[in-house]
């Protein structure tokens, strides 16, 4: 690797549609992290003093904010799909039981 890369990592408060996003920005890139992916506390416990740590593992960084709204509710997506699934389930032994008609 022959980049460098000092990232300067804060905590920023985000707006959108009624919802707060809180995460971690480097103000060298103007990249944003996941929240749900990076520990913000751990990156960027601060809003005003940057914090000078490159994450371990690989997070996904984002360019935009609607970029990472939009991995953010696939996040959403796949827990309501998993939750969903679990339903169906239940709800198909209870069903089974009585009736195979739709
Ligand atoms: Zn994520």
């Amino acid at each position: 690797m022959s980049y460098y890369w000092e990232p300067k990592w804060v905590r920023r408060k985000f707006e959108y549609e009624g919802v707060t996003i809180e995460t971690c920005m480097d103000l060298s890139t103007g990249l944003l992290v996941c929240p749900e992916c990076v520990n913000v506390d751990v990156l960027c416990p601060s809003e005003d003093k940057p914090n000078n740590v490159i994450p371990s593992g690989a997070p996904t960084y984002f360019f935009s904010l609607l970029d990472l709204l939009r991995h953010m509710s696939a996040h959403r997506e796949s827990t309501w799909k998993k939750r969903v699934e679990v339903e169906e389930e239940a709800e198909e032994e209870f069903i089974s039981g009585e009736s195979e008609e739709e």
